[in-house]
C-alpha cells in the first residue's frame, strides 16, 4: 500500500501518493489561477475555503469510492467519470490511469485540468447554497454552471439530443444543461441565474417554458 501524502494549499487539501506529487502541484496551480472568476460570480465573502481533494491512482479505485458515496453498485459508474464532488470532498482520477477512460486517445492536459475546476465549482455552489440557506438546486443548473465557469464548452459545437424529461430528471443531458445556463446568463442576467439556482421550482418552471427557445440557440463565442 502506497503511503498517502497530505498537502494543504490556499484552496484545497490534497491527498495523494508520491507518484502524483507533480500532478497535484499542477492541478493546485490551475485552481489558484482560475478560482477568482468563480468566487466573483457567486460573490462569496469568505474565500478561504478548502476542498478536500483525493487523487485516485486507478479508475477502478475511484469507481469504488464514488459508488460508496452514492450508495450504488461500482459497475454503474460511467466509464467517462474522472471526477466527483460531494459536499467538501472531491475525488479525482490520476492522469496516470487516464488510459482507462474514453479520453485516452485525446489526452489533453488542459481539458483534464478544466475537469478538476468543474468539480471545484460544484464545491463552491455548495458553499453558496449554504450561505444563502437554500436546498439543493436542480441538476441542470448545477452541471450547467460547472461547465460554463470552467470553460469546458467554449469552443465546442453543441449537439442537442435529449428531450425535456431527460433534461429535468436525467443524468446525461450535459449539453442541454450547459446551453440552458448560457441562455439564462446571456439573455437575462447572472443575478437571475442565481435566483433560479436558489429556487428549484422556479427553475423547473423556467426550463419548461423556455426549452424550445433554448434549443434554437446557436453556440456563440463568449
Ligand atoms: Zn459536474
Amino acid at each position: 500500500m502506497d503511503k498517502i501524502i497530505i498537502t494543504e494549499y490556499d484552496h484545497a487539501i490534497f491527498k495523494y501518493t508520491n507518484e502524483d506529487s507533480n500532478l497535484v502541484k499542477e492541478l493546485n496551480d490551475y485552481i489558484d489561477e482560475n478560482i477568482d472568476e468563480v468566487y466573483d460570480f457567486f460573490e462569496l465573502k469568505n474565500r478561504n475555503n478548502k476542498a478536500i481533494i483525493e487523487i485516485f491512482p486507478t479508475k477502478e479505485e475511484i469507481d469504488i469510492a464514488v459508488s460508496k458515496a452514492k450508495e450504488v453498485d461500482a459497475s454503474s459508474i460511467p466509464n467517462w467519470l474522472i471526477g466527483f464532488s460531494c459536499s467538501d470532498k472531491i475525488y479525482f482520477l490520476s492522469l496516470r490511469d487516464y488510459k482507462s477512460t474514453p479520453y485516452k486517445d485525446k489526452t489533453d492536459l488542459l481539458e483534464y485540468k478544466k475537469t478538476i475546476l468543474h468539480e471545484y465549482i460544484h464545491y463552491i455552489v455548495g458553499l453558496y447554497l449554504l450561505e444563502n440557506k437554500c436546498s439543493y438546486p436542480i441538476r441542470a443548473l448545477n452541471e450547467g454552471i460547472a461547465q460554463y465557469l470552467s470553460h469546458q464548452r467554449d469552443k465546442n459545437i453543441i449537439t442537442l439530443k435529449h428531450d425535456l424529461s431527460e433534461v429535468l430528471e436525467g443524468n446525461t443531458a450535459y449539453s442541454e444543461w450547459y446551453l440552458i445556463t448560457k441562455y439564462i446568463i446571456d439573455n437575462y442576467s447572472k443575478e437571475y441565474f442565481l435566483e433560479l439556482l436558489r429556487n428549484r421550482n422556479e427553475a423547473i418552471d423556467f426550463i419548461n417554458n423556455n426549452f424550445d427557445n433554448i434549443k434554437d440557440m446557436k453556440q456563440v463565442k463568449r
